[in-house]
C-alpha cells in the first residue's frame, strides 16, 4: 500500500466511464460505472476495459495537457505568456534567463 501511495505523486488518475450503445448496460464491475485509472501521462487512454473488453472513454484530461503535444514541449513563447521562466545552465552556479519573468542571471551558490 505505500508504494501505492508513492505512485499517486507522479501519476495522473483519469477517470474513465462505459461507452455505451443504445440500451447497452454493463453488469461488470469495473465499468458499469465511472472509474479512475492512474496512468502515467505518455501512456495512450484506454479504450477497452481490462475486463469485460467493453467499450469505454476517458472522460476527464488533466488541463495541464491541453495545447500541448503529447511528446513536444510547449514552446517557449508559449511557457513565456503562461508566465513560466526559464533559465539555462551557462556555466558552474550561474544561469542566464532565456525568457519570462524575474532576473536575467542567477548566481548559484554551493557549486562554485
Ligand atoms: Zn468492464
Amino acid at each position: 500500500m505505500a508504494a501505492w501511495r508513492a505512485m499517486e505523486r507522479v501519476m495522473p488518475t483519469y477517470v474513465y466511464g462505459p461507452r455505451l450503445k443504445d440500451g447497452e448496460k454493463r453488469t461488470c464491475q469495473s465499468c458499469s460505472g465511472t472509474f479512475e485509472m492512474m496512468q502515467r501521462m505518455s501512456d495512450e487512454a484506454m479504450t477497452h476495459c481490462p475486463q469485460c473488453s467493453g467499450e469505454i472513454e476517458r472522460i476527464i484530461t488533466p488541463p495541464m495537457l491541453n495545447g500541448a503535444g503529447k511528446y513536444k514541449t510547449p514552446s517557449a513563447d508559449r511557457l513565456s505568456k503562461a508566465g513560466f521562466t526559464e533559465y539555462r545552465r551557462k556555466g558552474k552556479g550561474y544561469y542566464e534567463k532565456s525568457f519570462g519573468k524575474g532576473p536575467t542571471s542567477i548566481h548559484g551558490d554551493g557549486e562554485a
